[in-house]
């Protein structure tokens, strides 16, 4: 007979990370960039306090467990404290990305029912077009002192967040539930259909979270000082808000100003060590790092994903600042990091370009995770690094059914994640494309990404961007975009034989056309539907 373990049956509750961190590591610093400019600085175990404040404040408004509280917030303190209250309530936070169209923020806001929403000044406008639409909000409240929450035309029932909260008191027992509680959702920034809920539970944060802090995945310590450039509206910031506090790591918030120039100051101003975003906002630091002769002083490792990171891009990362490149994978079904590439000790002797290269693919699953591939049959795949198929994951933190979704998403028990991958022998995989985005060609496939990776390694080359297009006679062509980097020329003939030189005849694109900038979602991702809706025509 099995015998039960006999220890504690302690739930895995997120109040018991912001109070972990108030007690354990009171003095760390969490840094934030005001919403109207200027940083604030204060303590976890002050944040601790003010998120106590706002549990009363949010019970005070008539909120209990189980309500949903939305917010359309960048990377702020406030945000962070939030984040603790709400779900250490017992109720959902719902961050919503506030670069969904209009329509599907007041679809979700509705959806989800969200009772309250927190909201940025910067999104002002944008709550006056939606407030009438979302009958459910009682209460808007902007995360702002008084003399900075603006007046919103229309809209009655707008509180400043300082002026809420300050009457609250700072204590507040943190109520005791079940640790598989919805804590967070998150819906996806699907380009079809209505966007997805994702509700995450106490658990799989905390599973996550933990996870995070492993040595392989972000490393996070007391040593360690991390900037979350990734939004704190998409996928909870990967799950750092929760993990920084875990590891006892210093925080930093870079609110509204995302450009190179604002990211490059505030990591060297703060002594960021660590850092984690997408790859077009790497670009943009990294340009602006070039341009003007920079170095990174004390920044030396980051963590990248969101779409693919460019092997060009990695290299200037490792080679010419000497900062380690760390890429993962997730999606907002997988409540943050599901994969995450990193040296393996035998990596020592490789050279640059060996290094890059594994590097440029998304890593091993982290533990907690499980992947394989599967062809259209649903048979698993080889792990030989060249069998492509769909990538299909199960884990602690993998969603088992969307948020009041009719019909379960997974096949036997695994998630089918629409992105076409390998996995080698080693257990490293990479993704090959969405399902949606690979290029069908005479019956064989090409990647967009391995030819955007390509392009991208061209050094007139800023953006590039590939997509298929209908053909009469091979189904469809590769048509690449590209922005080319300011000042420089670049012809089509050009581009398109330093690609002949780098990848297979039959890849070559059929066509280029040049763009001032690519169309750019809300998490930082190139929106081929709008190439496509736009130039997705047919080839003659
Ligand atoms: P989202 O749910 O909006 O965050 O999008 C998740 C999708 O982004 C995944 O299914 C992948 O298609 C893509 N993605 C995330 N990380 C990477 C990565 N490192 N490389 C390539 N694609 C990625």
């Amino acid at each position: 007979m099995l015998q039960p373990g006999l220890m504690m049956d302690r739930p895995l509750l997120l109040s018991s990370v912001i109070e972990h961190a108030a007690a354990q590591y009171g003095d760390a610093e969490v840094v934030s960039r005001e919403t109207h400019g200027p940083l604030f600085r204060y303590t976890y175990s002050e944040c601790a306090a003010r998120a106590r404040k706002l549990a009363n404040a949010l019970a005070g408004l008539g909120l209990q467990g189980g309500d949903a509280v939305g917010s359309i917030a960048w990377n702020n303190h406030r945000h962070l404290e939030a984040y603790y209250a709400v779900s250490g309530s017992g109720m959902v936070m719902h961050t919503c990305n506030p670069r969904l169209h209009p329509q599907q923020l007041i679809y979700i806001i509705n959806h989800a029912e969200d009772r309250v929403v927190l909201f940025d000044a910067t999104f002002a406008p944008l709550v006056k077009g939606i407030a009438a639409h979302c009958p459910n909000v009682r209460t808007w409240v902007c995360l702002a002192d008084a003399a900075n929450t603006p007046a919103i035309e229309g809209v009655a029932n707008v509180l400043a967040y300082e002026e809420l909260i300050a009457p609250c008191s700072e204590d507040f027992t943190w109520p005791e539930f079940d640790e598989h509680t919805g804590a967070a959702l998150c819906y996806t920034s699907g380009t079809t259909g209505n966007p997805k809920g994702a509700l995450y539970s106490h658990r799989a944060i905390v599973l996550n979270a933990m996870s995070g802090c492993l040595p392989g995945v972000l490393s996070l310590s007391p040593a360690e000082t991390i900037l979350p450039v990734v939004p704190m509206f998409h996928i909870n910031a990967w799950c750092i808000p929760y993990a920084a506090p875990i590891a006892g790591a210093k925080l930093v918030l870079p609110g509204p100003r995302l450009d190179g120039q604002s990211l490059y100051e505030l990591m060297e101003s703060e002594a960021v060590t660590v850092s984690a975003g997408v790859p077009t906002i790497w670009q943009a630091l990294l340009g602006h790092v070039e341009q003007h002769g920079l170095r990174f002083s004390t920044m030396y490792r980051t963590a990248v994903g969101g779409s693919a990171m460019p092997q060009a891009l990695i290299a200037k990362f490792m080679d010419t600042y000497g900062v380690e490149v760390r890429h993962g994978w997730g999606m907002t079904e997988t409540t943050a990091v599901g994969t995450m590439g990193t040296l393996m000790p035998k990596a020592k002797n490789w050279t640059s370009e060996q290094k890059q290269a594994l590097l440029a693919k998304q890593g091993k699953s982290t533990f907690g995770v499980e992947i394989k591939v599967v062809d259209e049959q649903g048979n698993t795949l080889p792990r030989d690094g060249t069998s492509q198929g769909e990538l299909m994951v199960r884990g602690h933190w993998i969603m088992a059914s969307y948020y009041k979704g009719e019909r379960s998403p997974l096949v036997d028990g695994w998630f089918p994640t629409g992105d076409i991958a390998t996995i080698d022998a080693e257990g490293v995989m990479q993704i090959r494309d969405r399902t949606k985005d690979v290029i069908k060609t005479g019956g064989e496939w090409i990647s967009s990404i391995d030819l955007e990776s390509a392009a991208v390694a061209h050094p007139a080359v800023a953006m590039a961007a590939v997509i298929g297009v209908k053909h009469p006679k091979w189904d469809e062509r590769p048509l690449l975009f590209v922005v080319r980097k300011p000042g420089q020329t670049l012809s089509k003939e050009e581009i398109l034989a330093f690609l002949a030189e780098r990848v297979a005849k039959w890849w070559v694109p059929d066509d280029v056309i040049f763009l001032d900038a690519l169309p750019v979602g809300g998490t930082g991702k190139v929106q081929k539907s709008d190439l496509r809706k736009q130039y997705g025509g047919v080839f003659s």
